[in-house]
């Protein structure tokens, strides 16, 4: 019996394949036509949104507007949201003020575009809702285990306040699926492999399942996991020739992929691999560093995750947290300072929504000054998403999606972990 060979794909994998190819082109030519630049969830193929629009019309007022992408703060500003798109922002009086919307008083507040959480494993609409609140109005997944981040994704399109704009990393490729073979019934009849998702045809087709139920980016891993006492998260699990046939087959549906590494051996397979950006990298080294920079490969540290290790009841998982947590900080210094982009991710999953605030607190502790810090979960983090047209600035054109702070960010970045107020395309949360 053979045991090691894929069976063929069900024709619904190839006809599912084909479906999603032509939505996409579909999506191209609606951009290339006549689509407004003004898709609140930041989705090429959004049109016309179904059941007509979903964000909400809003007048923020007041407050003192700082914009990530330049460093520029407007005091006594005006944002103006129609359609969950901000029509306009600036001083007050360089802005028409439409007649008869509501209207927002930020008198005393700072105001600055909703924040990216770009890993984050959003598993139920309770998780979605909580992000939101917390400040995360778009986010990447770090995958989920049954395809539930696709789901959020659409829950946000229909009903942006209760969940965060996602891209959608569909199910993990790694080599135990567990639990997730039945997630797809394409990906079940990998049940038969004796040693797991590792030939480059089982690869293969975990990242085909992936492509053909939407997913926008692909998650992979090529270490162990740090957050489990009995795994050794410096052991390699893929080679870098797998890593590769991952990227490889990734990119045939156009998408790039997001890998989970901790040993800077890891890291450097997966970074010359083609991955578009390295997760939690704790023991990332200065050639890896330095070829990262080379190719623009993003670097996702998940700091909060790595130091909410500390508080763990389990010896082993806090005493990791103690020796990682500094070493991390210190990796991501070196990457700010070669220039290396940084993204803010929380890694939050299992119920526990951190603040993505506090991803930016510890990028501040690693030593980024203040407005570099605020950019790895605005600006920064949006070019890694594809969504720098939409999220990470408050100007027009992008969505209406708002957190308003009590203090100064650039003073006290904390004041980004507990907002006063989230706007999500143009509706107060
Ligand atoms: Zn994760």
């Amino acid at each position: 019996m053979c045991v090691e060979a894929v069976p063929p794909p069900s024709s619904s994998l190839t006809r599912r394949g084909i479906l999603a190819g032509a939505a996409a082109l579909a999506g191209t030519m609606a951009v290339a036509g006549a689509a407004p630049a003004s898709a609140a969830d930041g989705s090429p193929a959004a049109g016309p949104r179904p059941g007509g629009a979903s964000g909400g019309d809003l007048v923020i007022e007041g407050g003192t507007l700082l914009d990530p992408a330049t460093g520029e703060v407007t005091e006594d500003a005006v944002v103006v949201i129609t359609d969950g798109v901000v029509r306009a922002a600036g001083r007050r009086g360089s802005v028409t003020v439409p007649q008869g919307v509501p209207v927002l008083d930020a008198h005393g507040r700072w105001l600055l575009p909703g924040l990216v959480d770009a890993h984050i494993h959003l598993s139920t609409a309770a998780e979605a809702a909580d992000a939101v609140r917390k400040g995360a109005t778009s986010t990447r997944s770090g995958s989920t285990s049954f395809y539930q981040d696709i789901a959020v994704r659409e829950l946000a399109r229909h009903s942006p306040a209760l969940a965060p704009r996602v891209r959608a990393a569909g199910v993990f490729v790694t080599p135990n699926l567990g639990e997730t073979l039945l997630a797809d019934p394409d990906l079940t009849p990998l049940v038969r492999l004796k040693d797991g998702v590792r030939s480059a045809e089982a690869l293969r087709r975990v990242v085909e399942v992936n492509l053909a139920r939407g997913v926008d980016v692909v998650k992979t891993r090529v270490n162990e996991r740090a957050g489990v006492p009995e795994q050794d998260p410096l052991a390699q699990v893929y080679s870098r020739e797998q890593l590769a046939e991952i990227v490889a087959a990734a990119r045939k549906g156009g998408k790039g992929v997001l890998c989970h590494s901790y040993s800077e051996r890891g890291c450097h397979d997966a970074v010359t691999a083609g991955i578009r950006s390295l997760e939690h990298g704790a023991f990332v080294g200065e050639r890896t560093l330095h070829e990262m920079r080379r190719r623009g490969t993003y670097f996702t540290p998940t700091l909060a995750a790595i130091a909410g290790m500390i508080d763990s009841p389990n010896p082993v998982l806090a005493e990791r947290g103690r020796t990682y947590l500094p070493v991390l900080k210190r990796a991501v210094l070196a990457a700010h300072e070669l220039g290396v982009p940084l993204a803010a991710g929380t890694d939050s999953s299992g119920g526990t929504v951190r603040p993505i605030g506090r991803e930016v607190e510890l990028m501040r502790e690693a030593g980024l000054p203040a407005l570099d810090a605020i950019r790895t979960a605005t600006t920064g983090a949006a070019r890694l998403l594809g969504l720098e047209r939409t999220a990470g600035r408050l100007a027009r054109g992008y969505a209406g999606d708002v957190v308003v702070l009590d203090r100064d960010p650039l003073a006290d970045v904390t004041a980004l972990k507990q907002p006063v107020r989230v706007v999500r395309a143009g509706t107060p949360v």
